[in-house]
């Protein structure tokens, strides 16, 4: 088959969609991609609210660790494509990119709407048709797609291969609502179902406290859930806490949360660079006339909020060296997870048992997929985007491969 003869379709116009076909459309392919949003690229606009974290600058295996348990499967991909390669593929786009002060890479203008316009506009020069509110309903008889229009039911007779690249189930709004697994699922497609990740956790403030430090955030703490702790800050919100430290816990908060044997517990250290004796030993100075809370923000530095969090956790403990203990872990019982309508991701998916290391769904040859809609999760800080990516690119150059094409190395 030749490249301008070959019909590929696409359905989902995330980053994962969008660079495959980016990828396809660049060797002549004739790619439809298919939309249900009136636009595409939601999600990854509002990616770009809070400035768009594209990837991370941190060595491989550091990078590759924080796919956990997905990481094996996902090594090929990210290593094809890289943080640099995706950074070069932007300043191809005519996006310039940066390393910010924690080693995450952004775009200049921080923003994702510079970069989709720039995107949109190639695939639009290389012939990408993009059919919006469009959305796929399943497989129709010898592998035809099936789509609710506005004009009613349509298909797209069997393409020579179809990318599946539809996201997580969070943020519904945006338009990957994971109402897809229900086509998949009746084409017996393996899934894992999905969980909110990169989430808030509820903790039963009391009223005054919520009522004062909501919006406030805690910085430089350590956070543990079981033997998992990392630094980072979490913010205060009306009903418990959120942020980066909070979201890359999420797994093991998920888990702990699953365990009906024990109570989920979130364990913070308010002061990870003293240790207890340094701690005791300063709030063991005469404090005279002060206040407690005064002497302790006094001799150890912490912040009002976190301050008030040791009163939050339960009576403060009598002496200086149970209240450095105090400090150094204070447990916080976690009652639940923010709801999949605000995680920035989502846990599940279609299952790794059911694809081969080209992405293709190994019972339904010539069907690929791609992005958040497999069973993996990461923290953010860029992982999220970066795997999209790649296993966008993995899946088309999979899928040139299959088309009888060799694709340079990107
Ligand atoms: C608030 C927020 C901030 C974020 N910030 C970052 C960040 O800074 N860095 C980072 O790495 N990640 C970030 N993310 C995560 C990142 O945006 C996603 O992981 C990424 O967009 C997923 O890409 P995707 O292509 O797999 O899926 P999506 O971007 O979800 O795209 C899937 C597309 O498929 C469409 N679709 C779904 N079902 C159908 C159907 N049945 N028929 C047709 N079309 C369908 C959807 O409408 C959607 O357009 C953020 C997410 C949120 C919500």
């Amino acid at each position: 088959m030749t490249s301008s003869s070959a019909d590929v379709a696409i359905v989902g116009g995330g980053p994962a969609g969008l660079i495959a076909a980016d990828r396809l459309s660049a060797r002549g392919v004739g790619v439809t991609v298919y939309e249900r949003m009136p636009s595409v690229g939601r999600k990854f606009l509002m990616a770009g609210r809070g400035g768009l974290n594209l990837t991370h600058s941190e060595p491989a295996d550091a990078f590759l660790s924080r796919y956990r348990e997905a990481e094996p499967r996902l090594r090929a991909a990210i290593e094809a494509f890289p943080p640099e390669a995706l950074r070069a593929w932007c300043e191809d786009l005519g996006i310039e990119t940066f390393v910010g002060s924690s080693g995450r890479v952004f775009p200049r203008q921080m923003k994702a709407s510079p970069l989709l316009r720039a995107l949109l506009a190639r695939l639009s020069a290389n012939g990408v048709t993009i059919r919006t509110r469009w959305r796929w309903t399943g497989f129709g008889a010898d592998g035809a797609l099936s789509f609710d229009t506005p004009q009613g039911p349509k298909t797209h007779p069997a393409p020579d291969a179809v990318l599946l690249a539809l996201g997580g189930a969070s943020w519904a709004r945006l338009g990957s609502d994971g109402a897809w697994s229900a086509a998949t699922d009746a084409a017996g497609i393996a899934r894992v179902p999905f969980s909110p990740s990169n989430c808030g956790i509820e903790v039963k403030w009391s009223q005054h406290f919520a009522d004062r430090f909501q919006g406030v955030p805690l910085k430089r703490i350590a956070l543990s859930v079981g033997d998992r702790t990392l630094r980072g800050e979490a913010m205060i919100t009306a009903s418990g806490l959120e942020g980066g430290g909070v979201y890359a816990l999420s797994p093991d908060i998920r888990r702990a949360l699953a365990d009906t044997s024990a109570p989920a517990t979130l364990t913070l250290d308010l002061r990870p660079d003293l240790d207890v004796g340094t701690l005791a030993a300063r709030l063991a100075r005469p404090r005279g006339k002060t206040s407690l809370s005064n002497h302790l923000r006094k001799t150890t530095g912490l912040a009002p909020a976190a301050v008030a969090l040791l009163r939050e956790a339960g009576e403060r403990p009598q002496g200086a060296e149970a209240l450095a203990a105090r400090i150094k872990a204070l447990p916080l019982p976690v009652t639940g997870v923010a709801g999949m309508a605000r995680a920035i991701s989502s846990a599940g998916g279609i299952a790794w048992s059911g694809i081969d290391d080209g992405y293709m769904l190994k019972d339904r040859t010539g069907v690929f997929v791609a992005g958040e809609m497999i069973d993996w999760e990461a923290p953010t800080g860029g992982y999220l985007l970066q795997a999209c990516f790649a296993t966008g690119t993995a899946a088309a150059s999979a899928i040139l491969t299959r088309l009888d094409h060799t694709e340079s190395p990107p």
